[in-house]
């Protein structure tokens, strides 16, 4: 299927739309809804990241429709002085972590947002 197709890259900030659903607003202030699974809707959904310089990673489902990429494939940063900074979560009780928000499988501890640079492995 498209899986083979490189994802286009959005990029603008994250917002809510008038139904309360995750957006991408673009320079141009046009809203875009963003989709995807599970875990991707979960990130969105994070008001910790609400209005940040947001990228996703994925493809128009119909115009104004954008389908981010499945969590497993990193589809989604933040842009923060000049970086680009992946999203994941972290319970330093555990040392374990998570790519959508929630409690920790092991502790019950709500998970702290923890953003990397990209560029740094
Ligand atoms: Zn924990």
């Amino acid at each position: 299927m498209a899986a083979a197709v490189p994802g286009l890259s959005l990029r603008g900030t994250l917002v809510r739309s008038a139904g309360d659903k995750p957006a991408l607003e673009l320079s141009d202030h046009k809203q875009v809804s963003l989709e995807g699974d599970e875990p991707t809707v979960g990130v969105l959904n994070d008001k910790r990241l609400w209005g940040t310089d947001f990228e996703v990673v994925g493809h128009f489902n119909s115009p104004g429709h954008f389908e981010v990429d499945p969590i497993h494939t990193r589809a989604m940063f933040v842009h923060k002085d000049g970086k680009r900074l992946t999203i994941s979560y972290w319970c330093e009780v555990c040392y374990i972590r998570t790519y959508t928000p929630g409690t920790c499988v092991c502790c019950q501890k709500y998970t702290d947002l923890d953003l990397k640079d990209a560029d740094e492995r």
